[in-house]
């Protein structure tokens, strides 16, 4: 493969990529065989890494609009049992598609909804994200605690832990290689899991050297719930539970006090700031500047589009920056590159990935190219990018290959897609 060469960017100059590793960035000298491509203008960022989604729900996608977590979640749990492996897919796609054509280069998917116990669903999405070229952490979610023994969801979509156990060891066997696919070990929520199972899945992510993920301090209703079920406040329990280390990233985790924020923060445990989501659902802000002054790593997540209908991860960096001001009421409290930083590096390390997240030599050439025409009359390109209108990339290059170009994703008709998703998701509510 030819040395690449983007050339021209008025941030940060050229960028040369050889073997899908970024090789030189500022003045690049030409070289005879180069591929150049030229982006004169434009503005370049590091791929940015979506730490939190739910692919599957963009088949149910602007419902229950004025429900807070627990009456949406009781809302869409009945039709989200009903989903076929190939509205999983389907769905994957488009979410997929949508995140790349808003730049994002690696997605992590938590997927924990497993209808009749089919786990082709997981085997869906891997296909889609080989398809769409980005990569994926799969994040392999279960519940196993239903209404009749005191959880949220209904019985019927919950899973046997033995069955959930089975199914992430057979998914890690089939599709990890922590390059371009990475599993990763994650029930769902404190209100939808069993201790057992959080244990169990503790002990079998660190067998494999795997991260783990779940929901936590989302809402004062889970809170609540915590405290009555197990007398005490959800960190404690995940503590209790061996969930607290630099292999575990979290959720939300908006209601945190002062000593459960120092705790995070010194287990080098993660956090997958969602700010649309969270005013979606009225959820309350994360402390974010809080969290990064105790040393945890913070990112940036869509969370699904059924509670951010946007489903692009490039909002969610204005919207951080502006969530973090309204809520300290402090008008540096984040500025254009601290989002920029969340929304590349922050999220590479709350998923364990030292070789992505930074636009330097030596790092994975993950790419998104932003078109910088219309806001060329903004001195700092950051600030452009950030707070100027939203974007969609017109280049985007995951591991040196060229995976959106001039604004059409390569390989997917997206249209299509759209149509054919629309059609399967209005079958859901017959
Ligand atoms: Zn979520």
């Amino acid at each position: 493969m030819s040395r690449i060469v983007l050339r021209g960017a008025r941030w940060p100059g050229d960028i040369a990529i050889d073997d899908g590793v970024i090789i030189a960035v500022g003045t690049v000298e030409s070289e005879v065989r180069d591929h150049v491509v030229d982006i004169t203008g434009d503005i370049v960022t590091a791929g940015l890494i979506n730490t939190h989604h739910h692919l599957y729900q963009w088949m149910t996608r602007g419902r229950a609009v004025g429900c807070n977590l627990f009456d949406w979640l009781v809302t869409l749990y009945p039709v989200w049992g009903r989903l076929s492996v190939d509205d999983v897919h389907a769905a994957a796609t488009v979410g997929l598609g949508e995140l790349a054509l808003t730049g994002c280069t690696t997605a992590s998917d938590h997927h924990y909804l497993v209808p009749r116990g089919d786990d082709r669903v997981f085997d869906a999405i891997v296909d889609a994200a080989r398809s769409v070229g980005i990569r994926l952490h799969l994040s392999r979610g279960s519940m196993d605690l239903g209404e009749s023994s005191g959880g949220l969801p209904p019985d019927h979509v919950v899973e046997e832990r033995d069955a959930i156990l089975a199914s992430t060891e057979r998914i890690i066997s089939e599709h990890h290689d922590g390059e371009w696919v990475s599993v990763v070990v994650a029930p769902c929520s404190p209100f939808s899991v069993t201790p057992e199972l959080m244990i169990e899945s503790a002990e079998l992510a660190r067998r494999h050297g795997l991260h783990l993920h779940t929901h936590l301090c989302e809402t004062i209703e889970e809170q609540e719930h915590c405290l009555e079920r197990f007398g005490a406040r959800p960190v404690e329990v995940l503590a209790e539970w061996g969930w607290l280390g630099p292999d575990v990233w979290l959720a939300h985790s908006i209601h945190l006090d002062d000593d459960e924020i120092t705790a995070v923060g010194a287990a080098g445990t993660g956090v997958a700031h969602c700010p649309s989501s969270n005013a979606r659902l009225a959820a309350g802000m994360c402390r974010v500047t809080d969290l990064l002054a105790a040393g945890a790593p913070v990112g940036l997540g869509v969370d699904g589009v059924a509670s951010n209908e946007v489903g692009g991860l490039f909002p969610e960096l204005r919207q951080a920056l502006y969530t973090a001001r309204l809520r300290e009421m402090r008008p540096n409290a984040l500025m254009p590159a601290d989002v920029v930083e969340l929304g590349t590096l922050g999220g590479a390390r709350c998923l364990g990935r030292p070789d992505l997240g930074r636009l330097e030599v030596g790092a994975a050439a993950d790419l998104p190219v932003w078109p910088g025409d219309d806001v060329a009359d903004i001195a700092e390109p950051l600030t452009a990018l950030v707070m100027g209108p939203d974007r969609r990339v017109r280049h985007l290059f995951v591991g040196g290959h060229h995976r959106v170009i001039d604004g059409e994703l390569s390989g997917i008709d997206m249209r299509g897609a759209h149509r054919r998703l629309a059609l399967a998701a209005e079958r859901l509510w017959d």
